[in-house]
């Protein structure tokens, strides 16, 4: 998640998930952003869609294998479309009982035990709202796509404490395991800055009870590559356009992390 738009969360959603069914782990990739990037990016036409995350969320009667749409064997994806926008006021009828927070939840947590899904990675809506607070009620992790550019620290900490506050009332397990640098361009003096600016906040919260104590900055960093930039417009994952081109590199080794880690999302 990133309340900013652009800053490389649904390109991480896509190609760190078929990185990881590249090693042999079963992937569920959740678009909960109405502007259904990540399904345009592996292929799914909108029109086609009978189903989407819409009907999940306002049909109590839908469930997520109706929804869902496989993309090869490892890889299966619930779709968005643009009337997901709507869910955020019809939601909020219900948030009375805080029922509207875990809609998500109750109907993903069964389909992941009976997929058997090794890891789910949802591509969170450039907002705090309640599509995001419904994915933060249902995730184990969370994991922040930034660049570093000036102001990266702007904006981190009204997104760490909507993951506080969620904590607290929702999902006492969630923990903030990282931030992915995107776009990277490591040589440039400004970035060094900012990543020593990042590293020293993250280091701050060591021995503060808060859910980013063990936040790292996750390696390595996706370094700015036009293939990746390409590669949406043909409904492809980067693995599938370019597969040995930087970026894919870059998401391979970072699944590869993820997983020498034991971070779990
Ligand atoms: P968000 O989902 O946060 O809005 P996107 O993943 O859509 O961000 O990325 C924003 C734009 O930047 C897209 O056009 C995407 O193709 C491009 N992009 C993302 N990561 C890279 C990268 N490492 N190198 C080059 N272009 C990238
Ligand atoms: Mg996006």
């Amino acid at each position: 998640m990133n309340q900013k738009g652009g800053v490389g969360k649904t390109t991480t959603t896509v190609n760190l998930g078929a990185a990881l069914t590249g090693l042999d782990q079963r992937v569920l990739l959740i678009d909960l952003d109405p502007q259904g990037h990540l399904s345009l990016h592996v292929g799914i036409d909108p029109d086609t869609l009978e189903r989407s995350m819409y009907d999940l969320f306002t049909d109590s009667a839908v469930t997520a294998a109706d929804v869902v749409r496989k993309i090869d064997d490892d890889l299966s994806v619930l779709p968005a479309e643009v009337n997901l926008a709507g869910v955020e006021s019809e939601l909020a009828s219900l948030s009375a009982a805080g029922l509207s927070q875990r809609v998500l939840r109750d109907k993903v947590l069964p389909f992941v035990a009976q997929e058997k899904f090794d890891f789910v990675l949802m591509d969170c809506p450039p907002s705090l709202g309640l599509l995001t607070i419904n994915a933060l009620t249902l995730a184990g992790e969370v994991v922040v796509p930034m660049q570093a550019h000036f102001l990266a620290l702007q904006g981190l900490s009204k997104l760490l404490e909507t993951v506080g506050h969620i904590k607290k009332s929702l999902n006492p397990a969630l923990v903030v395991s990282g931030i992915v640098l995107c776009m990277h361009e490591g040589q440039t003096v400004l970035a060094g800055e900012v990543v020593a600016d990042l590293k020293s906040f993250l280091d701050s919260a060591r021995s503060m009870d808060v859910p980013w104590r063990y936040a790292r900055l996750l390696e390595p960093a996706i370094r700015r590559n036009i293939k990746l930039a390409e590669s949406p417009s043909f409904g492809k994952t980067i693995f599938d356009y370019a597969p040995w081109c930087p970026g894919a590199n870059d998401y391979r080794a970072l699944a590869q992390s993820l997983l020498d880690s034991g971070t779990k999302a």
